[in-house]
């Protein structure tokens, strides 16, 4: 659990710079007059289209994942405010009464942690630092540390990780690729060997120890943000006047 939370800390970090520049700019704005004497030149307009892109894009892909059906599916939670459980009838009929109990442990915990609204949050978050592999990259990571933590919950209330295996390995027929704004019971097909693999060992191997810390960092970057709108209130104009007189 604490593993996966560190993990969608880490996904959201490289966000933090960027905020800390909009602060600084919140805090410049605040300083001007209304309505402002000047225009900012063709540069500025040039050099703002790569992030417009990137933004629009990313936009556009959280809409498309929401009104896309997530396809054929096994089991799987979907909705972003009211998350439910979908079962296929015919996964229901193949799974013996202990794996399709699991199945369904395991998908209420995505229920409980509203998992289809943080996917789809995480995913927006990733497109907006697209093309940037890394930022992919964590988004696997956090998605696959999220089935884990998912996992361990379900077995902590008294769910076989055999059990939950069977029924992610039978579950595989049923569902061939990822879906968007959905939390399924495979997860993501390429960490399917190590999570089984997993599932079969003890519950108590797998239960990592730090927790990470939430006050900690939500105070410091609030405190940054502070600072920065304090130094775009008082010390902005110098540097946006530099900026502007570069690009006329
Ligand atoms: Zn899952």
């Amino acid at each position: 659990m604490q593993l996966e939370r560190l993990h969608w800390l880490a996904l959201w970090w490289p966000t933090a710079p960027a905020l800390t520049v909009a602060a600084w700019l919140c805090g410049w704005a605040l300083s001007q007059p209304d309505p402002v004497p000047g225009h900012v030149g063709r540069l500025i307009f040039i050099a703002a289209v790569p992030f417009t892109i990137v933004v629009g894009r990313a936009l556009m892909r959280a809409a498309w994942s929401l009104c896309h059906s997530p396809g054929v599916y096994g089991i799987v939670t979907v909705g972003l405010l009211r998350p439910r459980i979908v079962v296929a009838p015919e996964l229901a009929k193949a799974l013996d009464e202990p794996a399709l109990q699991a199945a369904l442990a395991h998908e209420r915990t995505h229920v409980r942690h509203r998992d289809p609204l943080r996917i789809w949050l995480a995913q927006f978050v990733t497109d907006l630092q697209w093309p940037w592999t890394p930022a992919r990259r964590r988004f696997t990571g956090w998605l696959a540390t999220l089935e884990n933590a998912r996992d361990d919950e379900a077995r902590a209330a008294g769910i076989e990780g055999a059990d939950l295996a069977a029924a992610v390995i039978s579950s595989l027929r049923f569902q061939i690729r990822s879906a968007a704004a959905a939390a399924t019971l495979i997860g993501q097909p390429e960490a399917l060997p190590a999570r089984i693999a997993r599932l079969l060992r003890p519950l108590q191997e797998n239960l990592p120890d730090r927790r990470p810390p939430y006050l900690m960092v939500a105070g410091g970057l609030v405190l940054v943000w502070l600072v920065a709108i304090v130094l775009g209130l008082f010390c902005g104009e110098r540097l946006v006047d530099s900026l502007l007189a570069i690009s006329s």
